[in-house]
């Protein structure tokens, strides 16, 4: 259902719908459980029969009315932020009706607070009791007009207290459930996120930025521990004509099988990362150059053996092998280092590995 954007208040149509689905259930359940208590102060005060319905429609109908009025509109949040005023004007209204019963319009008004604060943080909370401050006013006038015997009587009863007593317990928990729930669905959201802007989007291996941290993160444990470090430079070979022989999207493939092919290879320590277009960088802690070497050799024979689905190409790599020493003084420099060596490689030809130092 395509529907205009909520633009004054910067929502989309989707959220602003799961906003108002989200309180609907909440209002509906503090809204009757309410009702009990405001029920029992109306009957020991012997309320006029306006207040009775006015009891019965707020706490029976105007959760569902006030839902109606946000799903439909045009601008469900601001529809939405309409109704939760109207909570507050209801809950000032209940204060001189309930005769200034300290628990119940305590209990009310605090309902309505946390509502509000949950929402739109103090500025919304601060309006809200505002609003409410007024309609204890004005209910204040309308008692006095049409309740003859009308009398303040603060102190709770033993039967408000009871009355009282589920929706003290249910409101506040199911508003800690609600925003639990909430709390939960944005951390998984970070950490996706999180994922996702390290990784890049073609070859789902780490990307650039992400790979150039872990070598350095991992160039400063070598640095302090002394532990071996090597890293392995990757490119394909002529991969120009894989993409004028084959086109862009199969091209596109082999990156995608050869990425997979890379990740499958490697011990778990290891970094994979997407360097450039179809250049890779291998991160390999705890390794000489000689286990570099090894592996070097072992991706690339299995390279010559990958049949890239269902185009049926084949390809070749070049590597450059390099381990960070002594004479490396910066983990740029083991990075040109591998760069280097994987230069010498196609000089010699391609689908070689070579070390640095190697000629
Ligand atoms: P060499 O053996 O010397 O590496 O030859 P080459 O053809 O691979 O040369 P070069 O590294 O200069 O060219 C890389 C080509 O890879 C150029 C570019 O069009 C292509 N390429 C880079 N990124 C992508 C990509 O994401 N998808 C596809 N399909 N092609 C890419
Ligand atoms: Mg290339
Ligand atoms: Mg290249």
């Amino acid at each position: 259902m395509a529907r205009e954007t909520d633009s004054a208040l910067n929502f989309d149509t989707d959220s602003a719908l799961n906003f108002v689905k989200r309180n609907y259930p909440p209002r509906v359940f503090g809204m009757a459980l309410a009702f009990p208590a405001a029920a029992v102060v109306l009957y020991q005060q012997q309320a006029p029969w306006p207040f009775w319905v006015l009891a019965v429609f707020n706490g029976f109908l105007w959760a569902h009315l006030a839902y109606f009025l946000a799903a439909h509109g045009s601008h469900p949040t601001r529809a939405e932020y309409r109704n939760l005023m109207t909570d507050s004007v209801f809950a000032g209204l209940w204060v001189p009706v309930l005769s200034f019963n300290l628990l119940v319009s305590l209990v009310l008004l605090s309902m309505v607070s946390l509502d509000n604060m949950v929402v739109g943080g103090w500025r919304l909370f601060l309006k809200g009791l505002l609003v409410s401050v007024v309609s204890v006013l004005l209910g204040w006038m309308w008692v006095t007009a049409i309740w003859p015997g009308y009398a303040i009587q603060i102190e709770p009863t033993i039967l408000t207290l009871i009355a009282v007593a589920p929706l003290m317990v249910v409101f506040p928990l199911s508003v800690g459930v609600i925003n639990f729930g909430l709390s939960r669905r944005l951390a998984t959201q970070h950490v996706e996120l999180e994922e996702v802007s390290r990784t890049d989007g073609l070859s789902k291996l780490n990307n650039r930025e992400f790979w150039e941290a872990s070598v350095y993160t991992e160039y400063e444990r070598h640095r302090r521990s002394g532990s071996p470090m090597s890293l392995i430079m990757i490119d394909i070979d002529h991969f120009k004509e894989v993409n004028d022989k084959y086109g862009h999207v199969a091209g596109d493939q082999v990156i995608r099988d050869l990425s997979e092919l890379l990740s499958e290879s490697v011990r778990e320590a290891d970094v994979v990362g997407r360097y450039g277009g179809e250049e890779f960088g291998l991160l390999l802690p705890d390794t000489d150059i000689k286990g570099a070497m090894q592996l070097a050799e072992r991706l690339r024979i299995s390279v010559q053996t990958l049949m890239v689905k269902p185009y049926e190409i084949r390809c070749t790599i070049s590597l450059g092998v390099a381990e960070a020493d002594t004479e490396v003084k910066k983990y740029r420099q083991l990075i040109e280092r591998a760069d280097k060596a994987l230069y010498l490689a196609k000089r010699n030809g391609r689908n070689i590995s070579m070390s640095y130092g190697d000629d």
